[in-house]
């Protein structure tokens, strides 16, 4: 059977929380002792996964280490999570075309949405007019890369006057929604500085 590797965070509480949980943790201090192993400090001791791929009850002894709360902090960074946290991955050219980071913003998620996915095969599933369309509210742009649903507003005003995006109003499940079109060939003028000033 295949080992399970994502857990939301619900799911990791309540593994944290289990008595499986508190059990591994007693076994590692029997062994190793109740201390911290980067500082050797015996107060607020916590216990660290190394790795997440036997997490939920199959942890091997080296899979975990002893930390203080301090050190445990450090070890972490920051409370962000590469594995859970959402990130966007944005190209700065698509900000200096309108020299504006909202519009560059919207804009490089338009064009993540038309690129292709690992399979080679388009993202999109809207095909109305010969071609293919976003179809998403403005609240799901928010959700996406936070751009407000004024800034959205705004933003796709910039992209339409440029040319670069084409808008039209479809239903999609059942509501009015803006649809949006990349015309490639304008933002490839516009990557060349064609319409630039
Ligand atoms: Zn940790
Ligand atoms: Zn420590």
């Amino acid at each position: 059977m295949p080992e399970k590797t994502f857990y939301n965070k619900r799911e990791r509480q309540i593994f944290y929380d289990s008595q499986e949980w508190t059990d591994i943790k007693e076994n590692l201090f029997k062994i190793r002792g109740k201390k911290c192993e980067e500082c050797g400090r015996k107060k607020n001791i916590q216990v660290h996964h190394l790795t997440y791929v036997r997490f939920g009850g199959n942890e091997l002894e080296e899979d975990l280490k002893i930390l203080c709360s301090k050190c445990h902090t450090d070890e972490h960074g920051l409370l962000i999570d590469p594995k859970y946290d959402k990130k966007i991955n944005l190209y700065l050219k698509f900000v200096d075309i309108f020299n504006d980071l909202l519009t560059g913003i919207l804009l490089n998620q338009i064009v993540f949405w038309y690129s292709q996915n690992k399979e080679g095969l388009s993202k999109l599933r809207v095909f109305k007019e010969d071609k293919y369309w976003i179809a998403k509210r403005r609240n799901d742009w928010f959700e996406e890369c936070r751009i407000s649903e004024y800034q959205f507003d705004r933003s796709i005003k910039i992209l339409k006057q440029s040319g670069i995006v084409e808008t039209k109003i479809f239903k999609f499940n059942g509501e009015p929604t803006t649809h949006i079109y990349l015309n490639k060939e304008k933002l490839n003028e516009y990557l060349k500085g064609e319409n630039n000033d």
